[in-house]
């Protein structure tokens, strides 16, 4: 692996150039890592990969957790690893010890032994000999240590634990992978403590490592302070070798993370999307598409991205976005994907992700451009203030929507929630304890939000939020204005769209 920061902007914010062995061209970062089930985008066949934009949909990111069925680590390795196995020799593999899809760190149940994962096959241990095993197995182009992950509210001594234990697997991790294959991140961790996570960077430096992995985002902590803690990592580190960031997805987010000197990002987002039936729509080209507030009582549209499913694509013979040159735009029409949709074909996702896929691309080649022109601030505040106004007047008009039609109370339905994170309800600081207990008892809790027996309400005082309660999970939502907040609740409560926004 080779790497090389070419621009700097607006102090951190940074374009570079990643080479890895397996993909014939260079590819150019910041970057987005493809999430995949066991090695491939869940919609996307590998021979529809070449639909993408080649080479900046080269680098995916996979797990070992995808594995801990079947196959063994015996048979992929006998069949030559990932790349022989999925058939994809001009890709890149990125592994990272989280799958944020399937498997959410279980911080209660690590130990010093291992890291804990809540998995489709349970509860489940993976120590550092097992991880490099599936590892080694596998031949990803680059991989991260192993982590202790913990939710941004643990007391200090917990943080300080799940730091001494991140560097001891890093530590692990270098000896037991005595093939020395695939470029090794060590993984920093730290919660929402800025020492912490500065001790672990520093501690991670010293290691004899060709990149960072930085995990324990998207647990649970504000956006207010997610720049401080980003920020804190990035200072330690050295300019020359790469960093990934786990848990960062929303354009937004990216932004965040870009402007704190981040070059790789595995992002969730566009999988998300596409399972609720949303499609990108925002600008690409730099203009602003302001639009009436006639226009924006159209449901399923917040005017950065579509809800297909709305009915009133029905009759739509238009694609999903005007001068789109992806597979999906080029060939099909609104319409078709709403009857995709309507009738449970696979294609509607297929088409929907390939979309939301070159879609996405586009955006990190205007932060890209956005960079190498010195513009990256400039830039990013005119995308954040574009998209949130269109979330703001969208909610606007789809709370007159609900109101009229008398669905201010509806119960979320579970089902079709899409978490952008998530809290452990058992979880929590002692002030809050006191606080909310009574509501604890009634399992719907978390920071200064509540939720109750399927209701909504709302404190937006942290920016932070809960949309709804599920099982031992609050999936919340992070937003920048209380009314983008409402928004989220209100798309999710409206029997219009049956999805929320995130
Ligand atoms: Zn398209």
């Amino acid at each position: 692996m080779q790497f090389a920061v070419k621009a700097w902007s607006n102090g951190r914010a940074r374009a570079g150039v990643l080479q890895l062995s397996s993909c014939p061209n260079s590819i150019e970062t910041p970057a987005l890592l493809l999430s995949t089930m066991k090695g491939l985008p869940e919609f996307i066949a590998p021979h529809l990969l070449q639909f993408l934009p080649s080479p900046d949909s080269h680098l995916l990111q996979t797990s070992p957790l995808h594995f801990l069925e079947c196959p063994s680590p015996k048979t992929i390795s006998s069949i030559g690893g990932l790349h022989q196995m999925v058939g994809l020799t001009e890709y890149a593999f990125v592994a990272a010890p989280r799958d944020s899809i399937q498997c959410l760190p279980n911080c209660e149940g690590t130990n010093k032994f291992g890291a804990s994962f809540e998995t489709p096959c349970g509860r489940r241990l993976i120590k550092p000999k097992e991880y490099v095993e599936m590892i080694s197995s596998m031949e990803p182009d680059i991989w991260a240590s192993m982590a202790d992950e913990v939710p941004a509210w643990v007391s200090e001594k917990r943080n300080r634990t799940s730091v001494d234990r991140t560097v001891r697997w890093l530590d692990d991790c270098i000896a037991l992978n005595v093939a020395g294959g695939g470029a090794i991140f060590g993984a920093i961790v730290g919660g929402s403590s800025v020492e912490e996570r500065c001790r672990c960077a520093q501690e991670v430096v010293r290691r004899n490592v060709s990149g960072f992995w930085i995990g324990g985002f998207g647990l649970g902590e504000s956006m207010e302070e997610r720049s401080a803690l980003l920020n804190a990592v990035t200072d330690v580190l050295p300019d020359e070798r790469p960093r990934q960031v786990s848990g960062l997805g929303l354009p937004e987010e990216i932004l965040q993370g870009v402007a704190a000197g981040i070059d790789l990002f595995d992002s969730t987002y566009i999988h998300h999307l596409t399972l609720g039936g949303f499609a990108l729509t925002f600008q690409l080209d730099g203009t602003d598409n302001h639009v009436s507030g006639s226009q924006l009582s159209e449901i399923g549209s917040d005017h950065t991205k579509i809800n297909l499913r709305a009915t009133v694509y029905r009759k739509d013979t238009s694609p999903i976005v005007d001068g789109c040159s992806c597979y999906a735009c080029q060939n099909h029409t609104r319409a078709y994907i709403n009857h995709l949709l309507n009738v449970h074909e696979m294609l509607a996702q297929i088409l929907l992700e390939i979309h939301n896929t070159h879609h996405y691309l586009g955006f990190f080649r205007l932060v890209r451009a956005a960079i190498k022109a010195g513009e990256f601030d400039q830039f990013r505040q005119k995308f954040i203030e574009s998209r949130r106004d269109h979330l703001v007047f969208a909610m606007v008009s789809q709370l007159q929507n609900a109101e009229e039609h008398g669905h201010g109370a509806i119960k979320p339905s579970p089902k079709c929630l899409r978490p952008n994170g998530w809290i452990e309800l058992d979880s929590g600081n002692n002030e809050e304890k006191k606080e909310t207990s009574r509501s604890r008892s009634s399992n719907f809790t978390c920071h200064r939000a509540r939720l109750r027996n399927g209701r909504r309400s709302c404190d937006d005082e942290r920016g932070v939020f809960i949309i709804a309660a599920w099982g031992r999970y609050v999936w919340m939502w992070k937003a920048f204005a209380p009314l983008a907040i409402s928004n989220a609740i209100t798309d999710l409560c409206a029997p219009e769209t049956r999805t929320p926004t995130f």
